[in-house]
């Protein structure tokens, strides 16, 4: 990580696992988190001796082919909630009853959140 990303992420915004990016719990005392979990504390340095064995620079990363299906699938299922959604608003012609809309956003809502799973910790 540049210096630089780093100023631009203790202005305001939450502090992330250096490994998954999630969002860390806010702590007020003692030296800050790095990690969410000893898994990511332990893939990252892993992470960080196959990098150096591979000779890869900060900008190139080693992602499994697992991991980047499946983010491709929950993409791809949000980009088809938001088609329908996209076509069901301009099918309405701005009279669809709150109902219906709420049944869109749910259906938009439904396909983000494994997403938004990956990003932020449960309440
Ligand atoms: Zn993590």
């Amino acid at each position: 990580m540049t210096k630089g990303t780093e100023q631009r992420l203790t202005a305001g915004e939450p502090s992330r696992c250096k490994q998954c990016r999630r969002v860390l719990p806010n702590q007020r005392t003692g030296r800050p988190r790095e990690f969410c979990s000893q898994a990511c504390r332990q893939w990252h340095w892993v992470g960080k001796q196959r990098a150096a064995e591979l000779q890869l620079n900060e900008h190139e990363l080693i992602v499994t082919k697992e991991t980047l299906d499946q983010l491709h699938d929950e993409l791809y299922v949000l980009a088809c909630a938001v088609k329908d959604a996209e076509r069901d608003l301009l099918a309405g012609h701005g009279k669809e009853s709150a109902r219906e809309l709420r049944e869109t956003l749910e259906w938009v809502l439904d396909a983000a959140r494994p997403l938004r799973d990956r990003e932020l910790p449960p309440d």
